[in-house]
């Protein structure tokens, strides 16, 4: 059976830091503020395309296929390693967008959040546990849906973005 995550690395790596979070819809959001999010983080993909380029290294495309979604940007470094980059419209890089980022890593290439003020790599350390578990909590979420979505665990990054009014850490 087909992961319900797969193509959508962005919520496994919210739900692995609190397994009921249950994103606001996007649609619900102002069009204003919308238009401005795309804008900055259209923006940052170019952006980071060109600074790379500048660099040495050789762009190869956006929005590709890569683990279990699709990544920003991919590119090559001078030394022929595959490097793809999630990128983000916010200003810093939150502890979701490294997990997202480790969704798209594959065996021998490197993987790197660009925010708007900070760049994060993370650490090759870090990645295969992480992996491991995305992945089971990922498969808990699956497997027991009820006692999944009773699991509370207040996240800040979180918390502001969440739907679940019948959480008892939403203060909103
Ligand atoms: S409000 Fe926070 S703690 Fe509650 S479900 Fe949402 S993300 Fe989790």
């Amino acid at each position: 059976m087909m992961s319900r995550y797969a193509g959508r690395p962005w919520l496994k790596s919210r739900k692995a830091l609190c397994p009921a979070y249950t994103p606001n819809s996007y649609e619900s959001q102002p069009r204003e503020l919308r238009l401005q999010w795309e804008l900055l983080h259209r923006l940052n993909v170019n952006r980071t395309i060109a600074r790379k380029v500048a660099e040495g290294y050789k762009f190869v495309s956006v929005e590709r296929k890569s683990g279990s979604g699709r990544v920003d940007v991919w590119v090559q470094s001078p030394n022929g390693m595959t490097e793809k980059i999630e990128v983000k419209g916010s200003r810093q890089v939150k502890g979701s967008h490294l997990l997202q980022s480790i969704c798209y890593h594959e065996k021998g290439d490197k993987v790197i959040v660009a925010a708007v003020d900070e760049i994060v790599e993370p650490e090759e350390w870090f990645i295969e546990p992480a992996k491991v578990m995305l992945d089971e909590i990922a498969d808990f979420v699956e497997r027991f849906p009820d006692e999944a979505s009773r699991t509370y665990n207040p996240t800040p990054e979180l918390c502001p973005s969440c739907s679940r009014t019948d959480c008892p850490h939403n203060k909103r």
